[in-house]
């Protein structure tokens, strides 16, 4: 979540419910069906370890020690660029930058792309931001350390994961990893990214934005701090929990994916319908489906934006189990032919 974590501009009314979850509608119309093993075996391919792996590339200084900070305002932060778009070639997606230029900051978002087997011109945005800070926000040149492990390597390493395992699956729209920039200094890389959308004429053509940002952590419930709080606590401690938020106009963007979640995950699930503080708030003021999958109890995530969230922070089996959920519900929505 964003250093001005309870700036929490509240996200905008979107528009229908897109052509994709009509299919998933039917599907679910069909009856009650189990896990469909073809999904079933594009889940078992995620792996907690490669997860775990590009975490700790990212946020612990004894395997990269260049990347003692992920602040996009930081000399070393192109190196965490380049990172990343590597490892996207190295999967063999499509890959670019896009660079930008906002409030005086300039950085690039990574783009890593699968083009759709039968219905190239939709487009799922599957993002996650790549940059990280503390609270209060580090004073140039120095940059103290901000090694971001669940905010927000955790969703880095989630959707690397997934754009590994849906390279092979041939799916059938267009998907498109967007790593961002900027997203601590209040949302810079993904409001850039949709006004090129825009002004590409490819706003229309996004079906939904799933944001994974703060997926790694298992936080205790505090009632009094806690915006995910729909429905009340169902839990103990050590469980592995996810909140689903979006604007009240996409409930059903998140019943698609609590149901895929309940299928294929040991996730229990709990909402919050005044979305706030992540890249999900570009696309919603603009219209466009999107949803925010995010660690049960973020608001009680202690380690968030300080120096103390470091890779021990990461439940890898919690972040794997939400990655699961995503894809489960992403190959649902576009369909896969692996
Ligand atoms: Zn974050």
């Amino acid at each position: 979540m964003a250093e001005t974590a309870r700036y929490r501009g509240r996200g905008v009314v979107g528009m229908a419910l897109g052509p994709a979850l009509v299919v998933l509608a039917a599907f679910n119309c069909g009856g009650s069906p189990g896990p469909d093993p073809v999904i079933q075996a594009l889940v078992d391919q995620v792996n907690q370890a490669n997860i775990s792996a590009t975490v700790q590339d990212l946020s612990d200084p004894m395997a990269l020690p260049e990347f003692t900070t992920r602040h996009t305002k930081s000399p070393t932060f192109p190196m965490v660029t380049d990172y990343l778009k590597q490892r996207c070639e190295g999967l063999g997606l499509t890959t670019s930058l896009h660079t930008w230029t906002r409030m005086s900051i300039t950085a690039s978002n990574v783009v890593c792309e699968i083009s759709g087997a039968t219905n190239p011109e939709n487009i799922y945005i599957i993002g996650a931001h790549y940059d990280s800070t503390t609270d209060p926000a580090p004073s140039p040149p120095d940059y103290e350390p901000a090694p971001g492990a669940t905010d927000n390597a955790s969703g880095v390493a989630g959707a690397l994961e997934m754009a590994r395992i849906f390279l092979t699956a041939n799916p059938g729209a267009t998907l498109r990893f967007l790593f961002f920039a900027g997203e601590e200094q209040n949302l810079l890389g993904s409001k850039e990214y949709v006004e090129k959308l825009d002004a590409d004429g490819e706003l229309n053509n996004v079906e939904l934005m799933l944001d994974i940002d703060e997926i790694g952590r298992i936080n205790d419930l505090d009632p009094d701090n806690e915006v995910c709080n729909n429905p009340p606590a169902q839990t103990g401690p050590g469980m592995l929990g996810v909140c689903l938020e979006s604007s009240s106009a996409h409930a059903s963007v998140l019943d698609a994916f609590q149901s895929a979640g309940q299928l294929y995950t040991s996730l229990f699930f709990r909402r919050n319908l005044s979305p706030f503080g992540s890249d999900h708030i570009s696309f919603l003021n603009e219209g466009v489906p999107a949803l925010l999958t995010i660690e049960a109890y973020d608001g009680n995530n202690p380690v968030a934006d300080t120096v103390n969230d470091v890779f021990a922070e990461l439940d890898p089996e919690l972040t794997a189990e939400i990655i699961k959920m995503n894809s489960a519900a992403l190959a649902r929505l576009v369909g896969v032919d692996p």
